[in-house]
């Protein structure tokens, strides 16, 4: 808890593990001075707007009956509906629930949405149940957050353990209780339902992107830099192809099984074909395993966590060898770990900047749903382009004149952007 003041941390998360909804906390705390008048706004952001706890039971295939936690927070709609993907792991809490709706706000503010930030989950580890069974969650779950969700009120979209097919079921269950075909309540969805050409890719593009961005400032070249990238779910692959598309050299490569390392760099295609087959990088040829702890080791120019919350700690901060650290994942820097490499030099780019091109083609995606008017990959891709650079653009400047670093600059401008708009609208009644 250290500097979270406990009248403000909420009654309903154990305080004993605040974390990582502490983190979002001490991110927006730690720069509260720099919001001028709206810093007497600040509290809303520590507030979730509203918080859905629902029970997801299903009959097994077995005949058995399980029942599993979900959830659906809507942090802040100050600037427009929810929206946030939503994940299913077996580690999903309320409190990682939170701060994950918390930068959605953040983000879809940082790179100018007309969104508020919200997040979903449920608690099931997807691997040990068959692809029915998941259907049967999926369906179960999107009908008890029906009461929430929404083209105009809350749309959710893919994250960790959910896809393209999650997105169909759970556009057919929602349209099935509206009684007309609802595409826009959901994003990231196969193109035949209304999904967008381009979105598939755009969390990797747009990582790709702001380490392209950040690099050119430093006078850093892409070509012939050393890339090491955790995770290698849909963020880890794309980004890690775009990279070597560019002429990087990705060197090492961690996922939920194994660590993998080859100073030649890595067939980034022909390790997607090998983990496409067998799930994991394990026994994967083109390289050498090494320990999760030599992982961190690794020498490289760009470092990219692109899996789950709080992986650089203290500990790894302080033995990093990089230069860049572009965040793909959400969260994976604690705020104490932030503190290490600033004082070391390692540009971070923060999460809700770095990956925030898969919730900007959403956008598209919810757009064109609406128009029923569809772009071209090359549109959407320009779009994305254009919006990116244009937000590290904003952030980077601001860091250089309030020497601040990437993350607090993206914070300071999101922040401000919410909290303007909640001033403006005033609280009700
Ligand atoms: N789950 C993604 C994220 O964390 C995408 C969210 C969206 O497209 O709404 O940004």
């Amino acid at each position: 808890m250290s500097n979270i003041d406990p009248l403000v941390f909420p009654s309903y998360l154990d305080a004993e593990s605040p974390a990582p909804w502490s983190n979002f906390v001490s991110q927006v705390e730690s720069i509260k001075h720099h919001l001028g008048d709206l810093e007497r706004w600040v509290e809303s952001l520590l507030h979730p707007k509203r918080i859905l706890i629902v029970d997801v039971p299903i009959i097994r295939d077995d005949g058995s009956v399980a029942h599993f936690e979900g959830y659906r927070v809507q942090h802040n709609i100050s600037r427009g509906p929810g929206k946030g993907g939503v994940r299913f792991h077996q580690d999903v809490t309320l409190n990682e629930v939170m701060a994950l709706s918390g930068w959605m706000t953040i983000k879809n503010a940082a790179v100018g949405l007309p969104f508020g930030g919200a997040k979903g989950g449920v608690r099931i580890d997807p691997r040990q149940y068959s692809s029915a069974e998941i259907d049967r969650v999926t369906r179960r779950y999107t009908s008890e957050i029906s009461i929430l969700i929404g083209p105009q009120k809350d749309i959710p979209a893919p994250d960790v353990g959910t896809n393209e097919h999650t997105m169909a079921i759970m556009m057919d269950t929602f349209s099935q209780g509206a009684g007309q075909t609802t595409s826009g309540v959901v994003t990231g969805k196969p193109i035949s339902l209304g999904g967008s050409l381009g979105r598939r890719e755009a969390t990797g593009r747009g990582v790709f992107i702001c380490a392209r961005e950040a690099a050119k400032r430093a006078g850093v070249s892409i070509k012939g830099a050393r890339v090491a990238i955790q995770g290698f779910g849909n963020v880890g692959s794309i980004s890690g192809k775009m990279f070597a598309d560019a002429g990087a050299k990705v060197v090492a490569i961690q996922d939920h099984e194994t660590s993998i390392f080859n100073s030649e760099g890595i067939n980034i295609a022909a390790a997607q074909a090998y983990c496409n087959s067998h799930k994991s990088l394990a026994g994967f040829e083109g390289a050498t395993h090494i320990s999760t702890a030599d992982f961190w080791l690794v020498e490289s120019e760009f470092l990219v966590p692109a899996a789950l919350e709080s992986q650089i700690t203290d500990e790894r901060a302080r033995n990093l060898s990089t230069k860049f650290v572009v965040e793909g994942a959400n969260g994976p820097t604690i705020p104490t770990a932030d503190l290490i490499l600033r004082d070391r030099k390692i540009t971070v780019v923060p999460d809700v900047l770095a990956n925030a091109g898969g919730v900007t083609v959403s956008y598209f995606e919810w757009v064109q749903d609406f128009s029923s008017f569809f772009w071209t990959e090359e549109e959407i891709n320009a779009r994305l382009e254009k919006i990116m650079v244009g937000a590290f653009d904003a952030v980077y400047k601001h860091s250089q004149e309030k020497q601040l670093t990437l993350r607090e600059s993206t914070f300071v401008i999101a922040c401000i952007r919410v909290l303007d708009a909640r001033n403006q609208r005033g609280i009700y009644p």
